[in-house]
């Protein structure tokens, strides 16, 4: 059986503790592969190896730290399907999602911060005191966490712009789809990558993740998983007064008014609810409906979700994989029996499908108001709630009954509408007449349960660097 080791100061290296992990197709409940189950004595190792590369890397001209970035986007970029296949076996994620998205997008992800590493200023202040400038320093060793979700995507979403920047990394994937990573540890070797500069270390979050956050010469963190996690990992660093970025859970809302083209949108809007099945922070899990068209939006909406084409996630037609995880899978489907004890009116779905792996159907519920934990707390999986308003104050109102704060899409063709609602919805992020379209270079993050700080572009170049100011007596 396949074993994923840790890759310290540019080796595979054996956990130090003996201990590995199993790693499952989602779509068989099979064992395919073992990674490592780190813990602190992996982790101490990785960071030696870490600052004892941070001199000759941080010292490299922009410019050659941006063609290293470009070097492995080549090297992935050329290997776009092994990548694409070891992410959907790891996460029962649809193959057309990994090849056509995801692993492009982690390629993007290098290209980006290689661009960003030779763009990257500082600012200068004159004409008060003297002459001021700000130095824009790497911070050392970093620390970047990542989800299951989107295992290479969020990955390199974090380790691009720390890298760019001039520090060194240890990096820990989630050990629910470990494969990616350990993929481009291979694409390190191959092109010749600096030993220490980029070290990936596996195993559970409470073991080398907590090993990681807790580690003093680990300068920041930068952290993308559950909420629960999230609030943990404040609690241990802020006391250390180290630097964290926090990309959280999300109970987005998608609101939807009689004035817009929804019958065109019906395949983003079922995208939007149900892609990844529903395992993307960014998903909107509650549908809201202008009333006069409830009825009618209803109907045509749950044939649509009733169409999606359900199956093994090796085959290219297929919509809808299964959820990653056993454990994603019972809280799927507790999710969905709390909604009908909540008093819930299931429309279509509502149950696991008969077959081996974790699949769940699409499920789409109404009946529950803003108050119940259906409504409140983030399932991560296939289960959209639909909710009707009558006017703008209230569909504001509903969509803003959450604690977190991630992203909302609002569907309308009233200009006016639309950017008085953006202005008015409590989250980082708005899509108007679309979801999920991104540009890297904006500010991606969320508020209140949704995280801490925000990446994407300049924001995450300024999150792994610290500014120095220098003043001159002119
Ligand atoms: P998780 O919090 O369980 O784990 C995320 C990562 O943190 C994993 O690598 C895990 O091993 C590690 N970890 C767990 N406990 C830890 C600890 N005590 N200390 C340090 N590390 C620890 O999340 P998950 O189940 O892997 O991912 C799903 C969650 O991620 C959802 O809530 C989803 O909304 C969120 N997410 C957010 C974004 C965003 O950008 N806001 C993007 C993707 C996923």
């Amino acid at each position: 059986m396949q074993r994923y080791r840790h890759w310290i100061n540019g080796h595979a290296i054996e956990p130090a503790n003996g201990q590995w992990l199993d790693v499952f197709d989602p779509a068989t409940g099979a064992v395919t592969a073992q990674v490592a189950d780190g813990d602190a004595a992996d982790i101490d190792a990785a960071v030696a190896a870490a600052q004892a590369a941070f001199p000759a890397w941080s010292s490299l001209p922009n410019s050659e730290r941006a063609r290293w970035l470009e070097k492995l986007a080549d090297a992935l970029e050329a290997r776009m399907d092994a990548f694409a296949e070891a992410e959907t076996r790891d996460s029962g994620k649809p193959i057309a999602l990994a090849r056509v998205i995801e692993i492009p997008r982690a390629v993007s992800n290098l290209r980006f911060f290689a661009h960003a590493a030779t763009q990257f200023s500082s600012e200068s202040h004159h004409g008060e005191a003297g002459l001021n400038y700000t130095l824009r320093l790497p911070l050392g060793v970093v620390g970047c966490i990542s989800p299951w979700n989107l295992p290479l995507y969020l990955f390199t979403w974090k380790i691009a712009p720390a890298l760019a920047a001039g520090n060194t990394v240890v990096a820990k994937p989630s050990e629910v789809t470990p494969h990616s990573a350990t993929l481009l540890a291979k694409l390190l070797i191959k092109i010749g990558f600096p030993p220490g500069v980029l070290n990936i270390v596996h195993g559970r979050g409470p073991g080398a993740g907590e090993a990681i956050v807790r580690h003093p010469d680990i300068k920041a963190i930068s952290f993308t998983g559950s909420s629960a996690v999230g609030r943990r990992i404040a609690g241990i660093v802020a006391p250390m007064l180290k630097k964290f970025s926090l990309e959280l859970g999300g109970k987005n809302a998608t609101l939807v008014f009689a004035d817009s083209d929804w019958h065109q949108n019906l395949d983003v809007l079922t995208r939007s609810a149900f892609q990844n099945s529903g395992q993307i922070c960014l998903c909107g899990s509650r549908l809201l409906v202008e009333r006069s068209i409830y009825d009618e939006f209803r109907s045509a909406f749950v044939e649509r979700v009733q169409a999606l084409r359900i199956g093994e996630p090796m085959d290219g037609t297929t919509q809808i994989g299964p959820l990653v995880s056993q454990a994603q899978y019972d809280k799927v489907l507790a999710a969905i029996t709390r909604a009908k004890d909540e008093g819930g009116r299931v429309l279509c779905g509502g149950n696991a499908i008969d077959r081996p792996g974790w699949f769940v159907q699409p499920t789409v519920i109404e009946g529950l108001g803003p108050e119940c934990a259906t409504n409140r707390e983030e399932i991560f999986g296939p289960v959209v709630t639909l909710q009707a308003f009558d006017d703008d104050a209230e569909a504001l109102a509903l969509a803003n009954a959450s604690d977190y704060g991630l992203s909302a899409s609002v569907f309308t063709r009233d200009l006016v509408r639309a950017h008085r609602l953006a202005a008015g919805l409590r989250v980082g992020m708005v899509w108007i007449n679309t979801w999920l379209m991104r540009d890297l270079r904006t500010p991606f993050g969320g508020n209140g349960q949704s995280g801490h700080g925000r990446e994407g572009g300049m924001e995450a170049m300024r999150f792994f660097t610290e500014p120095r100011n220098v003043g001159i007596q002119l």
